[in-house]
């Protein structure tokens, strides 16, 4: 199945790990193939990073956070007029597609 979340949505996490579940955050990355999006400040990952050498000082030591991708089927884009996390519809606008709320029926473009 096609993957309906774009960037630049609002999704809420319904599922999946404890301290995502329930959040909402503005997607950043789809990565179609993995079927994984990345929504900003959620689903964090620390790394710890070996400091790197460079002219004899210490670049980028220590721990580095950035944001895990999340399973797409975890996630429900929030519908922009009824503020709910949503399946997404898709309607047909003269020759073109839609998304749209399948709670409210508003477009999600
Ligand atoms: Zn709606």
């Amino acid at each position: 199945m096609k993957m309906r979340i774009k960037k630049g949505d609002q999704v809420e996490v319904i599922t999946g790990k404890e301290e995502n579940k329930g959040k909402r955050g503005e997607v950043i990355k789809v990565l179609s193939k993995e079927n994984r999006v990345v929504v900003q400040g959620l689903n964090m990952v620390t790394k710890h990073q070996r400091e790197v050498q460079s002219e004899g000082r210490a670049v980028n030591p220590g721990i580095v956070k950035y944001e895990g991708a999340i399973e797409a089927s975890n996630v429900m884009v929030v519908c922009k007029k009824c503020n709910k996390p949503t399946r997404v519809g898709i309607s047909r606008e003269g020759d073109k597609a839609v998304r749209v709320c399948k709670k409210c029926g508003g477009l999600l473009d």
